[in-house]
């Protein structure tokens, strides 16, 4: 019965029911589709919608890929990046393509000119452990200029932590200026490189400061460092990379980075064999004005040196200290009065060393690294007393005593040697005069101005 009512209805019930049926069907699988493959981004107004996402399974661990292609012509973009299984990361991550995304927007609008941006990624595996992302951006706002950025993370797999390279070279400075020596020569010695920017611009983008080698990945067993040198005159960019093979530098990696490949020779010693250092060092400051134009000239040769400074000048002047910390100089301890220490009894003895660390990390945020006691007047009782190196010197400028800035060349040249530490102090103008001429000559010779620390590791 029920079968014949059906029937008498008539055929177009049964067509609009089927078709409902159709409707349905297709319904369910446009949205099993989107969810698993095909999200659409403002799907209540699919027809404005301003980008279109896409999502895709990777062979990695963790870690899906994300296509994001523009709709919109006079906007026209392409992203692709991935969404991994960590919240922290992912924001890092959103937050570095969100930026690139609005700010080639704005540029665009501001320029009223249809260009492209495009962000793509390589995922590089390493070690069972690591992954190194690495995107590259380029955008271009009239199709004539393409500028090029590098921008990389360094994870652990299993959780998302990003590692950086301060932690790949053990939290060593002198690991990473034996690391950024080789990067600027390197760089330095690429004539299609030099030909296009200012040496100054490549030495101003690999000095030693570890902004400048936040953008690294390891790729098949080599570490490869990521540039983005735009040159301030001629507005030229270049993006070199760097690779080195990570068993050259095992002698300066974290246990868990190094190869079990063994290499020939190394970073270090390479380095020892070639390099020809010597650390300048000035005491008895920081003076106001002596002391500024010291790091001046120090800048202009790009030059470190350590600055034994004298407790009781640190507060008045730590403006000075920040600037040489900033720079990659060295700052040691010599002691709050500037007395002979090995006439103090215990106390007074522990307050000249503690309160001038006090003071400096006040300044800078840490404790002096180095330690010289004034006149060099110590014992053994009081090297054991200090948890960092004593230092003294090899060649003395006795520049306190001449107090004139032709005379500071001429000792210098006769008593300088390989690793040298020399003695000068920043509180005399003749010494800040006869500066230029100092650096201009070693550097002629082939010296390399380094931090103290940095001789006393190498030695
Ligand atoms: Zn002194």
């Amino acid at each position: 019965m029920k079968n014949e009512d059906t029937n008498k209805r008539g055929p177009w019930l049964q067509i609009s029911l089927i078709s409902a049926i159709v409707i349905i069907i297709s319904l369910i699988v446009t949205f099993s589709l989107s969810s698993d493959n095909f999200k659409l981004k403002n799907a209540s107004s699919a027809s404005k919608k301003e980008s279109t996402i896409e999502v895709q399974d990777t062979e990695f661990q963790n870690i899906k890929m994300i296509t994001e292609t523009s709709n919109d012509s006079s906007i026209s973009y392409k992203l692709f990046y991935p969404e991994t299984n960590f919240e922290s990361l992912n924001e890092k991550i959103n937050k570095y393509i969100t930026d690139s995304k609005e700010y080639y927007i704005s540029k665009a609008q501001e320029n009223n000119k249809t260009g492209h941006l495009n962000v793509n990624c390589s995922i590089y595996p390493f070690k069972e452990k690591y992954y190194s992302i690495v995107f590259t951006k380029i955008v271009t706002y009239d199709f004539s200029k393409y500028d090029k950025e590098y921008h990389t993370y360094l994870i652990e797999k299993d959780n998302g932590n990003i590692i950086d390279l301060k932690t790949m070279l053990n939290n060593s400075t002198s690991n990473f200026r034996l690391l950024t020596n080789y990067v600027q020569k390197k760089l330095l010695k690429s004539k299609e490189l030099t030909n296009k920017v200012d040496k100054d611009a490549i030495i101003n983008y690999t000095n030693p400061v570890w902004e400048n080698y936040n953008s690294f990945s390891i790729n098949n067993n080599q570490l490869v460092m990521y540039f983005n040198i735009e040159d301030p005159s001629s507005k030229e960019t270049v993006n070199p990379t760097v690779n080195i093979k990570i068993p050259y530098l095992n002698p300066i990696l974290n246990k868990d980075f190094k190869s079990n490949k063994k290499s020939k020779t190394n970073i270090v010693s390479d380095q020892k064999k070639k390099r020809k250092l010597v650390a300048l060092t000035f005491d008895d400051g920081p003076h106001k004005t002596i002391t500024k134009e010291i790091l001046d000239t120090l800048d202009k040769y790009d030059a470190k040196a350590t600055f034994f400074v004298v407790g009781s000048r640190v507060n008045s002047n730590k403006k000075l200290l920040k600037e040489m910390k900033e720079k990659g100089h060295e700052i040691g301890n010599h002691t709050m009065n500037h007395k002979n220490i090995t006439k103090l009894k215990k106390k007074k003895l522990e307050y000249e060393i503690n309160k001038t660390n006090e003071l400096v990390k006040k300044a800078i945020g840490e404790e002096p690294t180095v330690f010289r006691p004034p006149y060099g007047a110590t014992n053994k009782k009081i090297n054991k007393m200090l948890d960092v190196p004593v230092v003294l010197w090899t060649v003395d400028t006795l520049d306190w005593k001449y107090r004139n800035p032709k005379k500071l060349l001429p000792v210098i040249k006769n008593n300088v040697h390989n690793n040298a530490i020399i003695l000068m102090h920043d509180i005399h103008q003749s010494t800040a005069d006869g500066l230029d001429s100092v650096l201009a000559y070693l550097q002629k010779e082939g010296y390399e101005f380094v931090t103290v620390s940095e001789i006393l590791s190498v030695k």
